[in-house]
């Protein structure tokens, strides 16, 4: 019965390689096969693990070796240690020797072979697979207090320094600190300078910069990131909450965190708010008022909507129209004025108005549209009830029969002779005339039933629309909310001014055009 090697790099192998100790996968082979040929054991397949994954789901060589055990194509898998097969995931263990279990496939080591047949064996078989877990995450802990000790000490463990530092060997010690780059140092001066005070200006005034800003203008001087390529607002704002250049470190602030997705693990770094900060060894390159004013200004311009997004900040944003030129009317801030809304057309000559002003009318004609709908359709008298007006119809569609009926019977007399032609031509056109008034009438009392709907609509959906809207408008959390509730109500704003100058800011006309249910979405009855 065949038997066959699986191989794989451990994490130390890795390390190993590096010092260069040669190549693993290789070495272990020539192990493995010279122990196979001793012991006797006839070896059909070798498999060589290339990529050193956690999961069996990152390991396919795994995945083979795993089904063909399964199917009990091997009489033992030959492994250096058995914690080659599975190290540091407890299903993957589990998976692993449920299978070679069930399989009665034996583990062989050069130490000693695994026999699932053998109940003690089976025993010792998982409380090794178990020990090695359990050294795998002692390795790991010991590794982060390590960490942790130092950057307790003030080194910096971290391997990319931030900008405006590199890092150097601590002289006498193990580890790292930083050492400051005096022309970058500078530049970390300045954006912290631009974002907090502001840049000089010709006039020898200061204005202040946005991180956007402030990217741009250093891709303007040409100078590179720490990332070795442009800057970008992103890196801006890192830079100004680094603590790193006040003569901090942090640690724990964006942890590797693993988490399975369909057998795969997927490695994420999400920003952590309990992170540990201590004095660094390393000079700071900012001052602490700056460096607290530069998050305070973050913080506040966080809440700030995004500029430029007409949606965002137009209540009226895609609802009103130029009389003139049928362009969609836009909003145009002002610095030292309210908004304006304008038509952006430039050969367009209709009036601009102050946007609050436009809004203040349309929610006034608004809040007066439901009383006026209620008290329009209340009073109008076609506000009959659906089934009389069903049963009407229905009194008509048989008038229209029966009138159909005799005038069938006035063709058969005519062609059995009970009609002269002349008689015919009496009866015919009275019966026809009469038809086609029932028809008029059948018309009319569709209008009427469309009508009818069409009020029920109204009252049951719109006007109930324009009170939530009207009452709720004032409230509303954002401009965007403010734009959706116009909107549910409002199918589109004419809008004309025709003079212009101080005194005449009212004297702009708007037609409000609702937006009425639609009658083709209804089911017909
Ligand atoms: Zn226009």
């Amino acid at each position: 019965m065949p038997y066959c090697i699986y191989l794989r790099k451990s994490r130390a192998d890795t390390e190993a390689e590096q010092r260069g100790e040669g190549e693993t996968l290789a070495r272990h082979e020539k192990a493995l096969t010279s122990f196979a040929k001793q012991s006797e054991l006839e070896v059909t397949a070798i498999y060589r693990e290339i990529i050193s994954g956690e999961t069996i789901a990152a390991r396919p060589q795994m995945q083979k070796l795993l089904s063909e055990v399964s199917q009990g194509l091997w009489d033992g898998v030959i492994v250096m240690d058995v914690d080659r097969l599975a190290r540091g995931n407890s299903i993957d263990q589990g998976i692993i020797s449920q299978t070679f279990l069930y399989a009665n496939t034996k583990i062989i080591t050069p130490t000693k072979t695994y026999d699932p047949a053998n109940e003690f064996d089976e025993e010792y078989f998982e409380f090794g697979l178990f020990m090695s877990r359990r050294e795998y995450k002692a390795i790991n802990r010991r590794l982060q207090r390590g960490r942790t000790a130092s950057i307790r000490e003030g080194k910096y463990v971290s391997n990319k320094p931030p900008y405006g530092y590199e890092r150097v060997r601590l002289k006498n010690n193990k580890g790292f600190t930083l050492a400051i780059v005096p022309e970058k140092a500078e530049i970390v001066r300045n954006i912290f300078q631009w974002y907090t005070q502001g840049i000089r200006q010709s006039d020898g005034t200061y204005k202040r910069l946005g991180t956007s800003l402030i990217a741009r203008e250093l891709n303007s001087r040409h100078l590179i990131s720490s990332q070795g390529n442009v800057w970008t607002a992103q890196t801006i704002r890192d830079m100004l909450i680094n603590p790193t250049y006040i003569g901090k470190l942090r640690w724990n602030w964006r942890p590797m965190k693993k988490r399975m997705v369909n057998g795969q693990v997927i490695t994420e770094r999400p920003r952590n708010n309990d992170l540990l900060l201590t004095d660094g060894m390393h000079e700071s390159i900012i001052d602490e008022i700056t460096f607290r004013t530069a998050g305070e200004l973050m913080a506040k311009n966080k809440k700030r909507p995004v500029r430029g997004d007409q949606a965002v900040q137009n209540p009226l944003s895609g609802l009103v129209i130029c009389q003139k030129c049928g362009r969609t009317m836009q909003r145009r801030p002002d610095t030292k004025n309210p908004a304006l809304l304008i038509c952006a057309a430039p050969t367009c000559d209709n009036h601009a108005s102050y946007l609050h002003l436009v809004e203040q009318r349309i929610l006034e004609t608004v809040s007066h549209w439901s009383e006026g709908y209620l008290l329009k359709y209340h009073s109008e008298t076609n506000l009959a009830d659906a089934s009389i007006l069903q049963a009407e119809m229905t009194a008509l569609q048989k008038t229209e029969e029966k009138l159909n009926r005799q005038l069938s019977k006035v063709f058969e007399a005519f062609e059995t002779g009970i009609y002269d032609a002349a008689a015919f031509q009496t009866r015919h056109s009275v019966l026809k005339e009469q038809i086609e008034e029932i028809r008029q009438k059948q018309q009319n009392l569709q209008q009427s039933v469309d009508k009818n709907t069409e009020s029920q609509m109204i009252l049951s959906q719109l006007i109930p629309k324009i009170q939530s809207v009207a009452s709720s408008y004032s409230q509303a959390a954002s401009i965007q909310e403010k734009n959706n509730l116009l909107r549910e109500i409002i199918h589109h704003i004419d809008y004309l001014k025709e003079v212009k100058g101080h005194g005449h800011e009212e004297e702009f006309i708007i037609i409000v055009h609702p937006n009425l249910p639609r009658l083709s979405s209804l089911p017909t009855t």
